[in-house]
């Protein structure tokens, strides 16, 4: 039986083909001719792609360019998968590696910046290559895949830190591996005692659904607790299939979360975020992050103020359930790591009130307690050399220490490598 498509390139697809990732992957447009021959967009829409082309990768899978709206100047999906000019231009607080992934890197393909968990890069290759990714320095640009070699490099340090108890695995995509690879991979770290969660960062749920499969989910249940992090940007992304493949996350007990990149010309509104994140909700995925663009080279057109993140975050608070309002970040340049940015709900305190105003402008005191004894002390957990701040303001309210001075390799960061 042929698959439904509004596409005529793929009016002989079988539903059979079409639902299976691998037809996907090999028949994925990945030149601007693959993508004038299904999607036939314009004279303008060709030129840009062929600009771009010279230097970044093309691919959309034959699933996600079935979504495009060619016509639409505003589809959402067209925005994220069709290069253009633009993406050739450079403004000057651009960067190659704004997040200076590399400085923080102890071996190849692992970033360890924050103190418990790092960063394990399995990949740089991804089924679509999205036209705001920040990690356009090296996602698809040799399509490198799996290091055996490099893995164990970074095996070995994540066994000799003990500190490290989370793993966020990415790339690229990790799950372009195949289950075989993927479960290697897994299961060396599971072997490592001090690990305790691992977190699967996936753009494919939305890009690829079909590579959420039964035998991968089964393969993914022996590793739990196992957390997936996907990357929906828009409320057109959840169709029957996207919404399939978190069900079936879901049901293996994959708690999902996404992270939003907030994308003028996409999703850069009130109103847009807010129905992507009740919908996300409605397949059992949480948001959990809305991130500014960072200042990654060649996509300064999707960027917005940051003024337009926190008028976003004011439109949800209080005006939908707590579950569909993400914490909206900025990655800071030069290896700062995440910064929450939000409206200021505190408007004054004092030693016995604070002044708070709410949603609908309400200002209210609350009263604080006289005094009080903290658990602070005589909890074990007190005790734990491990639940102790080692860094910045937290550290300071627990230390005998008054000044906090920047380490000197946060100073050098000051001096960003353009
Ligand atoms: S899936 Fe993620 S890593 Fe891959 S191109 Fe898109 S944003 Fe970049």
């Amino acid at each position: 039986m042929p698959v439904k498509s509004k596409l005529q390139a793929y009016k002989d697809v079988s539903v059979k083909q079409w639902n299976d990732w691998t037809w996907q992957l090999d028949n994925r447009l990945s030149t601007v001719d693959d993508i004038v021959r299904v999607l036939n967009p314009s004279r303008n829409i060709i030129e840009g792609m062929e600009a771009v082309a010279k230097n970044f990768k093309l691919s959309i899978t034959p699933y996600y360019a079935s979504l495009i709206d060619m016509q639409s100047a505003y589809c959402p999906i067209k925005s994220q998968a069709i290069p253009t000019f633009e993406e050739g231009d450079s403004q000057e607080n651009d960067f190659t590696d704004p997040l200076e992934e590399d400085r923080d890197s102890p071996v190849p393909g692992l970033t360890h910046r924050y103190p418990d968990r790092v960063l394990l890069l399995v990949t740089d290759v991804c089924s679509m290559y999205c036209r705001h990714c920040t990690r356009r320095r090296m996602v698809g640009q040799e399509d490198r895949t799996f290091n055996p070699r490099q893995f164990q490099q970074a095996v070995d340090y994540i066994a000799a830190h003990e500190e490290v108890r989370d793993i966020v695995i990415s790339g690229g995509d990790p799950l372009m591996l195949s289950d075989r690879k993927l479960e290697k991979i897994l299961r060396a770290l599971r072997a490592i005692p001090h690990v305790e969660i691992i977190r699967l960062g996936t753009r494919l749920p939305v890009v690829l659904p079909q590579r959420i499969t039964p035998s991968l989910i089964k393969m993914l249940r022996q590793f739990h607790p196992i957390y997936i992090s996907t990357h929906f940007n828009h409320s057109k992304e959840i169709t029957p299939e996207s919404s399939k493949a978190c069900t079936m996350l879901a049901d293996g007990g994959f708690p999902i979360s996404n992270q939003t990149v907030l994308l003028r010309g996409v999703n850069d509104c009130p109103h847009v975020i807010k129905e992507l994140n009740q919908k996300l909700l409605t397949i059992r995925v949480r948001p959990y992050y809305l991130f500014q663009c960072d200042l990654s080279r060649g996509i300064s057109h999707f960027r917005t103020s940051l003024g337009r993140g926190i008028q976003i975050i004011e439109s949800l608070r209080g005006h939908t359930s707590g579950l569909a309002v993400p914490t909206f970040v900025v990655d800071l340049p030069g290896g700062g790591g995440k910064v929450p940015v939000m409206p200021n709900y505190c408007l004054s305190s004092s030693d016995d009130k604070t002044v708070l105003r709410n949603f609908e402008g309400a200002i209210t005191v609350y009263q604080e307690p006289h005094s009080w004894e903290s658990v602070c002390g005589h909890d074990e957990a007190c005790s734990n050399e491990k639940n102790k701040a080692k860094a910045g303001p937290a550290m300071l309210m627990s230390n005998p220490r008054m000044v906090l001075e920047p380490h000197k390799r946060q100073l050098g960061r000051r001096i960003v490598k353009k």
